[in-house]
């Protein structure tokens, strides 16, 4: 793992590196031997059994078949990533739903709650508390699953200041500088620090790597159509933030400079074309009404079935939307240069009838600067995207740094 310019490193820092790649090590093959883990990892026999020994104890990896007292420590019985014992919990903040995730450290998925409901506007302690309420249920139900949480990240669509915990704009909430961690102190998990404050873009970019298409993306863009328009940029496999994570505010690109307001202060932003709200409008339905993400019953689901019916202003809206994100999200390819565009949120469910016009608008916006155009994928994950790459983010930075579990209170 160490680069070639790398300086020395103390014991201790040395120590938990290459925990770190037993657990990777370990991670990656699923099931593996004391053995075959110091020939892939270049350790001693010795160092791996003793790191083994460690992450045993602290309930990260599990001895597959190993039966109580008898077949324990021996070399040649097969390790494998603790399936119920740590777990990451997720949780998300959205401008008309809540959710609540549990993804344990093999990213499997073991608990999803949504609640769907209009936050905007909304006072922050109340849908703090709500939040709260709806992560102490998730917390129960991984519980019964034999899951522990361990530490806790919150998505929210807007702009954050990740050391302070706080959220320092998220115009659809309308919510300014506030102090999200701290609404939530003492109320969700924070075993391994204070829960981490996430923008919804970021971690839903984060999820379509670990639970969507991952590897088969290359570097890729990953756009979240929700009432606001969030990309998350992820460059070999690691989410790119910018300077203050603020980094793919796509909704926000100016498509019209002297067109009308935007909740962010600005003017003819791409959001007033291809946001959710403006397309329900576009299309005749009230966006008012809280629902989001073609769920049933909601007005995306109506504006769905006036699609699949043929509905002329339904099908004009999603045109219009199509062609101003794919305008827009051409500039992004020429910065960033990606190999794969993914549409998810909202533009996932209306791939059908947007796919076209934003396709067409981001090849003609792009004719001279690539040889080839990138691959459009559509996401497959589900509104809760955000919610799963949050609880995946947990558990990622728990394998990546597990001494931090090793000098926490031991596990039963
Ligand atoms: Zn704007």
């Amino acid at each position: 793992m160490a680069g070639p310019s790398d300086l020395p490193l103390r014991p201790r820092e040395m120590r938990d590196r290459n925990r770190a790649l037993v657990l990777d090590t370990v991670a990656r093959l699923e099931l593996i031997t004391r053995a075959q883990l110091a020939a892939r990892t270049g350790l001693t026999k010795s160092s791996v059994s003793s790191i083994v020994q460690e992450l045993l104890a602290a309930g990260l990896v599990v001895e597959q078949g190993a039966q109580r007292g008898r077949d324990l420590g021996r070399p040649g019985t097969a390790l494998t990533l603790a399936r119920d014992g740590l777990a990451g919990l997720g949780l998300e903040v959205n401008v008309d739903y809540l959710a609540a995730c549990v993804v344990d450290l093999a990213r499997r998925t073991r608990v999803q709650y949504v609640e769907v409901g209009d936050n905007r506007g909304r006072d922050p302690a109340a849908v703090a508390e709500q939040l709260a309420r709806l992560a102490g249920a998730a917390v129960a139900a991984a519980g019964t699953q034999g899951l522990t949480i361990s530490a806790t990240c919150v998505a929210v669509p807007g702009l954050v200041d990740q050391e302070a915990g706080t959220v320092a704009r998220a115009p659809n909430l309308d919510w300014t500088g506030v102090p999200l961690r701290r609404l939530l102190d003492g109320r969700v998990p924070e075993a391994l620090g204070p829960v981490l404050v996430e923008n919804e873009a970021n971690v839903a970019a984060l999820g379509e790597l670990w639970f969507g298409d991952g590897a088969a993306l290359g570097d890729f863009v990953h756009i979240s159509g929700e009432v606001g328009i969030g990309a998350g940029i992820v460059v070999a496999g690691q989410l790119f933030r910018g300077a203050h994570g603020h980094a793919g505010e796509l909704g926000h690109t100016t498509l019209e400079p002297e067109g009308a307001a935007c909740t962010c202060g600005g003017r003819g932003c791409l959001e007033l074309f291809a946001g959710q709200e403006a397309i329900l409008r576009r299309a005749g339905l009230d966006p008012a009404v809280p629902a989001s993400t073609g769920r049933a019953g909601g007005p995306v689901g109506v504006l769905v079935e006036r699609l699949a019916a043929g509905d002329p202003r339904a099908r004009a809206a999603c045109e219009v939307a199509g062609r101003s994100l794919g305008l827009a999200t051409a500039s992004l390819v020429k910065l960033v240069d990606p190999d794969t565009v993914v549409l998810g949120g909202i533009y996932a469910v209306l791939a059908p009838w947007l796919r076209a016009s934003f396709q067409r608008a981001l090849l003609d916006g792009i004719p001279m600067t690539r040889a080839a155009p990138p691959r459009v994928a559509i996401s497959a994950l589900g509104p809760d995207a955000a919610a799963r790459g949050a609880a995946g983010l947990v558990t990622a930075s728990l394998l990546a740094r597990p001494g931090a579990l090793l000098s926490a209170p031991a596990r039963a």
